[in-house]
C-alpha cells in the first residue's frame, strides 16, 4: 500500500484505491452478468470497460507522487537532460547558464535574487576563475531562518558524466521548494535558498557564502540542509555533521556537531514517506551512525556553529572499497564488474574495477540512470519533495525548540 500513498499540499497522506482492486472489481462486476444473446457485445464492452479501468487506475497511481514531481524533472531536464545545459564545470561559461537558469526560475515565483559572485584560484590547476552563488529569500516575522542549499556546478565531464545525480536533481528539488515556499503565509522563521556555485573544485561557494555572513546572522541561522546526491542511488538517507570536526580551513573552535536538524527531518519523513524510505546509515569504522564527512557544502556551515542537516541517495549496505562507507551506491550488476550478493560486495576484491559508483562517472546522466533503475529517479524526487514540502509548509512547528 505504501506506494500508493499521495501527498496533500499539506504533506499529508491520502490513500488511493490500490491498482489491483479498481481491476478486480471491474472484472467481477462484467463476468458475474447472466450470459444473454447480448454476450458478444457485452464482452466487447466488458474488454473496453477492462481497459478504462486499468487507465483508470494507472491514473490514480500516477497521483501518488507529490504534486510538483513533473514540474520538478523540468528543471532536472533542463540542467542536465538531453537539449539542456548538461556539463557544469566550476569557473566555465555552462555553469554561469546553469546559474542564469537557476536565477530566472527563482524570480518567476516573485523572489529577488542575489547574486554573489566570487573569485578563486582553481586548487588543481592554479589558474584564476570566477563563480557565483545565487541566493534567494523568503522573510520571516522574525530574523531567524534556515537555509536550504545545494550545488549546480558538475564535474567528470571527462568520464562522460553530465551531472544528472550529483547534483542537477537537488537543484530541481531545492527549486521546487522554493516555489511552495513562495506561495506560503509568512512564518516566524524566514527560509534562504542557495545555488552554490563551485563545489566540485574545493566547496568555494558554500564557503564564499560562509566567509561573508556577519555574526548576527550566524546566529540568527537556525540550520541548514543540504541537497547533494539525493536520487538515482539504491537508498536514501539523511546525514548530521560528524562528531568529530570536519578541517574547517584550520579553523574549527565553533564547530558544531548537531543531530537534532537530521532527526526532525527524519521524524518528518517517518509520517510523510513509506516505512524505512529514509534511513539513517549504520555506523561503521569512523563514521558513527547517522554522521557524514565534511565533503559537501554543509561543512562550512557546521564550521560556523550551524546544525545541518544532509540528503544524500547511496547504499551503506554494500562493503565497497574501504568498507561500507556509501561511496558505492548501487548493487546492480551493470555497475560492477562482478557483485557478490551474498556477500554485499564484489566477486573479487582484486579485479573489481567498477565498484557501483554513479556519481563522478560516465553513470551520472539521466539516459543511464533511467535505462538502469527505470521510474527510480521520479519516484525518489517525489519522496525528497514530500519530505521538505512537509517541513516546510510547517516549518515553524518542525523547529519548535519543544520538539528538541
Ligand atoms: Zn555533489
Amino acid at each position: 500500500m505504501h506506494d500508493l500513498q499521495d501527498y496533500d499540499s499539506h504533506g499529508k497522506q491520502s490513500e488511493v484505491v490500490p491498482r489491483d482492486v479498481h481491476v478486480y472489481y471491474c472484472l467481477n462486476h462484467l463476468f458475474c452478468e447472466p450470459q444473454t444473446i447480448m454476450h458478444s457485445i457485452k464482452m466487447a464492452f466488458a474488454a473496453v470497460l477492462f481497459l478504462l479501468c486499468t487507465f483508470n487506475a494507472q491514473a490514480q497511481q500516477a497521483i501518488s507522487f507529490d504534486p510538483l514531481t513533473a514540474e520538478t524533472e523540468t528543471y532536472l531536464k533542463a540542467l542536465a537532460g538531453e537539449g539542456g545545459i548538461g556539463v557544469r564545470k566550476a569557473g566555465t561559461e555552462s555553469e554561469v547558464q546553469a546559474a542564469n537558469f537557476i536565477q530566472s526560475t527563482l524570480e518567476s515565483f516573485g523572489y529577488s535574487v542575489e547574486r554573489q559572485a566570487f573569485a578563486y584560484v582553481n586548487r588543481d590547476t592554479k589558474v584564476n576563475e570566477s563563480s557565483q552563488n545565487i541566493i534567494a529569500h523568503k522573510a520571516g516575522k522574525t530574523d531567524k531562518y534556515i537555509i536550504l542549499g545545494a550545488h549546480y556546478d558538475s564535474t567528470s565531464e571527462e568520464l562522460g558524466s553530465l551531472g544528472a545525480i550529483d547534483n542537477a536533481a537537488s537543484i530541481a528539488v531545492l527549486l521546487s521548494v522554493a516555489k511552495i515556499v513562495s506561495e506560503l503565509d509568512t512564518q516566524e522563521y524566514g527560509v534562504k535558498f542557495i545555488a552554490f556555485g563551485a563545489e566540485e573544485v574545493g566547496l568555494v561557494g558554500a564557503f564564499e557564502y560562509v566567509d561573508n555572513m556577519s555574526d548576527v546572522q550566524k546566529q540568527n541561522a537556525r540550520g541548514m540542509i543540504n541537497l547533494d546526491g539525493i536520487v538515482g542511488s539504491d537508498n536514501l538517507y539523511i546525514h548530521s555533521a560528524h562528531s568529530t570536526p570536519y578541517a574547517c580551513k584550520g579553523n574549527a573552535e565553533n564547530y558544531r556537531f548537531d543531530g537534532s536538524l537530521r532527526d526532525r527531518l527524519m521524524a518528518v519523513a517517518t509520517k510523510v514517506t513509506p516505512a524505512n524510505t529514509f534511513k539513517i546509515h549504520p555506523g561503521f569504522e569512523g563514521y558513527p551512525s547517522g554522521e557524514t564527512g565534511g565533503w559537501s557544502d554543509h561543512a562550512p556551515f557546521a564550521c560556523a556553529g550551524i546544525a545541518i542537516g544532509n540528503f544524500e541517495s547511496t547504499n551503506f549496505s554494500i562493503n565497497g572499497e574501504s568498507g561500507r562507507d556509501g561511496y558505492s551506491q548501487s548493487t546492480h550488476p551493470s555497475l560492477w564488474t562482478c557483485f557478490d550478493e551474498a556477500n554485499m560486495g564484489p566477486c573479487d576484491r582484486e579485479t573489481e574495477k567498477k565498484w557501483g559508483k554513479i556519481w563522478h562517472t560516465g553513470n551520472d546522466r539521466l539516459d543511464v540512470i533511467e535505462s538502469l533503475f527505470p521510474g527510480r529517479v521520479r519516484q525518489q524526487l517525489s519522496h525528497n519533495l514530500g519530505v521538505l514540502r512537509a517541513f516546510f509548509v510547517h516549518l515553524d512547528s518542525n523547529l519548535h525548540d519543544s520538539q528538541k
